[in-house]
């Protein structure tokens, strides 16, 4: 099946009883079992799997679980309450004390958080990395090092990761490969067949696609996964109702939407390249830009989600106030991957490499994400927002 068919039918088994589009949303945490033999059946289904407690999951959360598991081409996936849970489990269950551990410096803060915090404190001693550092991460290595984090295009500042490469070296130390995919969402980069273990979503983002709920993902190779279960289950993850319900809606229109939204962002782009207040585009799906090779080699496409520079001279603080204040189209907020444009000035945390890179131009960069709306909508109100800052 192609991609946009898997997306309209993956997680629809149904339940025997019902002929129903959609599965069921179970408000449960209690699960009544018939007899004694039904309470010891449980333990002989794949951990994970059976209906035994509302915490490890629901007919609608399994369903939302299946569907992104074979979307994504793992093995299992678990839902996790937010996108920042399904970073912080799979790492808790891979990492011990003693154990070192290789992250982006191009990641989302909330790995940096969990890094430099509650990693830190367990004795797991984290190193940032250049993200372009490709087959060069084996310098890296060190014989405790049991988890390579991997986030492509980068947080912020959309650095394209040499995974393929990335994963050679580190499987072949013995380490995991972990990876925040929620850029690319489950469609357009396919994380088990370029060498990551674990994948995570923020299903916040481009699944869920209304900016109505928080959810995260966690999806792993069957190796991977024995590992995740048990600290899954630790850790007392798990998914709401109601949201997996939601989420799961959304996902049927992802394939659509991401269309749209990777079309637009493209539009913007070419559209700011030719704008005399921008220094420059970051987007990995344009042709100019130092990671397009790779995001050609391996992706399958691109959201709405990319950067661009402000000019020096009107990167000023009351300047770039003048540019996003007054917006009308484009929301100011920390999210992305709903119907609804986004911005949002870029703040990078960069301890391990320097930003902005050589040769890259020196000005505010922008976030900038590119919803569903009409683009010479969008357009219109970028045009009126450099007018207000070049008069600021
Ligand atoms: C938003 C986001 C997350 C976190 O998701 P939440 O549901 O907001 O916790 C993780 N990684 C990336 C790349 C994100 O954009």
């Amino acid at each position: 099946m192609k991609d946009q068919t898997r997306i309209v039918r993956a997680g629809r088994v149904p339940p025997a009883d019902s002929r129903f589009v959609n599965p069921p949303v179970y408000h449960a945490s209690t699960v009544l079992f018939e007899t004694m033999a039904d309470v010891k059946a449980v333990a002989r289904v794949r951990k994970g799997d059976g209906v035994t407690y509302g915490v490890h999951g629901t007919p609608g959360t399994f369903a939302l679980e299946e569907a992104v598991c074979e979307i994504e081409g793992g093995y299992r996936t678990r839902l996790c309450s937010t996108g920042g849970q399904a970073i912080a489990a799979p790492l808790l269950a891979l990492l011990s004390a003693g154990d070192h551990f290789l992250y982006p410096d191009c990641c989302y803060d909330n790995l940096r958080d969990v890094a430099t915090g509650m990693l830190a404190r367990f004795g797991v001693e984290a190193e940032p990395y250049d993200p372009l550092v490709g087959g060069g991460i084996r310098e890296l290595m060190r014989p405790n090092t049991r988890v390579v984090f991997v986030e492509s295009p980068g947080s912020q500042t959309f650095e394209v990761q040499d995974i393929p490469a990335i994963a050679d070296v580190a499987h072949s130390a013995g380490a995991w490969v972990v990876m925040d995919n929620t850029w690319a969402g489950p469609l357009y980069f396919r994380p088990f067949e370029h060498g990551v273990d674990v994948s995570i979503q923020a299903l916040t983002k481009y699944v869920a696609g209304h900016a109505d709920l928080v959810m995260g993902a966690v999806t792993a190779t069957e190796a991977a996964y024995e590992r995740i279960q048990p600290a899954w289950h630790e850790l007392g993850c798990s998914g709401a109702p109601d949201d997996a319900y939601l989420a799961l809606r959304g996902l049927r229109t992802m394939g659509l939407r991401l269309e749209r939204h990777w079309q637009s962002g493209l539009a913007l782009g070419e559209w700011l390249l030719g704008r005399e207040e921008v220094a420059g585009v970051v987007h990995p799906a344009m042709p100019h830009d130092p990671g397009f090779a790779l995001w050609e080699r391996d992706f399958v496409g691109a959201g709405g989600l990319f950067g661009f520079w402000l000019e020096e001279r009107w990167s000023g603080r009351p300047q770039v106030a003048a540019f996003l204040d007054g917006l009308e189209l484009f929301g100011m907020g920390f999210s992305w991957g709903s119907y609804q444009s986004m911005i949002l000035y870029a703040n990078p945390h960069r301890p391990a490499t320097t930003w902005p890179r050589p040769g890259q131009p020196k000005g505010q960069l922008i976030r900038i994400y590119a919803g569903l709306e009409d683009v010479s909508d969008l357009t219109d109100d970028l045009a009126q927002a450099f007018e207000r800052m070049r008069s600021a």
